[in-house]
């Protein structure tokens, strides 16, 4: 069991916030964008970024290799809903997509979205970690956030279209 901090300032217990966050035990700011029978789409708004999206497994497992056939269809094909979402929704050109195995959660990848002010972070891998600090801590303010919340229910509405 691990405390947590989340962005309302609650500190709750959990023993995997990716199974916290399925289940519903644990809300993200701004709900569900999307969900299907295996996977489910939020966003972590800590990091103030239009159209970023954690897409996370239902179960709990950690490597891409302990998905069902069935788990994996579904995953590539949510993540391709979620991209052409980003896209037509929010028109964003390219995507950087982030996921490690060894994660103190679960299976989730991160989809994070490439606008012209990460240019001075660089490009590629290494720009990712400044990328999500410098939002989290420069970014945080009110119409980021707005802007940041708008852009949830503006995929979430595009998403369910699609069903
Ligand atoms: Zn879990």
């Amino acid at each position: 069991m691990k405390n947590i901090t989340l962005a309302d300032g609650r500190i709750i217990t959990v023993n995997c916030l990716s199974c916290s966050i399925v289940t519903g035990e644990v809300k993200p700011n701004g709900g569900t964008i999307y969900e299907t029978k295996f996977f489910h789409a939020h966003q972590d708004v800590a990091y103030p970024i239009r159209g970023l999206v954690i897409l996370a497994s239902k179960r709990h497992v950690t490597c891409l290799d302990e998905l069902t056939e069935e788990e994996r269809n579904d995953y590539i094909h949510t993540l391709y809903q979620i991209r052409k979402a980003q896209r037509e929704v929010l028109g964003i050109k390219h995507v950087y997509y982030f996921y490690n195995e060894d994660t103190t959660h679960h299976f989730h990848i991160w989809m994070v979205p490439r606008y012209d002010w990460m240019r001075e972070f660089g490009r590629s891998i290494e720009s990712v970690r400044p990328i999500l600090l410098h939002a989290r801590q420069n970014r945080n303010r009110t119409n980021e956030v707005e802007q940041t919340i708008t852009a949830i229910h503006e995929l979430k509405t595009f998403l369910s279209k699609l069903r």
